[in-house]
């Protein structure tokens, strides 16, 4: 309990920064930046790309089209996306959805790394090959390490596709639906 007060106060002051935060050129076109949101005593995170239109919009992480998907996913193998702390590599919407550029993850890791060190995560899903490469390196292939998982640190890792890719592709779908199985497996291990 104690542990939790605690990452949710660094959490609180971490989201306050960020909120006013320049330092990079997505700050010039974001409506709202999205923190990030979740329970922490789970101690499981989720990291997404960045957040798009509908997530601008509302201030939340994956509330559009893609994270209903995963919604939906987690809901099929008994995970209530509330229990896991789910956040972006990047806090501020790139215009058009692009992807965001390298400078901008480098200017919005601060953010991320904090939020590691306030949850603790004794598990991490890694969403799509933004996340999978800010988080192990820039040289990791998505297709060689997706489904499986790797510990660095004392900290399991578990690299997938983003759910985006899954919304018109059943072949991204079926891949999906298989890491989110050995999520569960990893949850109860
Ligand atoms: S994306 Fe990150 S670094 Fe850039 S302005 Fe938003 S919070 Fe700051």
């Amino acid at each position: 309990m104690e542990d939790e007060a605690r990452a949710l106060r660094m959490l609180d002051e971490l989201r306050a920064k960020a909120e006013g935060c320049t330092k990079c050129p997505l700050s010039a076109t974001r409506r709202r930046v999205v923190f990030g949101e979740g329970r922490v005593g789970l101690r499981v995170m989720m990291v997404g790309e960045a957040p798009g239109r509908e997530e601008d919009a509302q201030g939340r992480p994956f509330v559009g089209r893609a994270g209903k998907l995963l919604d939906e996913l987690l809901s099929r193998v008994g995970v209530d996306r509330r229990m896991v702390y789910i956040t972006n590599v990047v806090k501020c919407r790139p215009p058009g959805n692009r992807p965001p550029r390298r400078s901008e993850v480098e200017a919005c890791r601060e953010y991320l790394l904090g939020q590691l060190e306030a949850v603790k995560p004794r598990l991490v899903v890694l969403l799509g090959r933004v996340a999978i490469r800010a988080m192990l390196g820039e040289g990791c292939s998505v297709t060689s390490v997706r489904g499986k998982p790797l510990v660095r640190e004392g900290r399991t890792f578990l690299p997938t596709l983003h759910p985006a890719s899954a919304l018109y592709n059943p072949g991204n779908l079926m891949l999906l639906e298989e890491d989110m199985a050995t999520f569960r497996r990893l949850l109860e291990g």
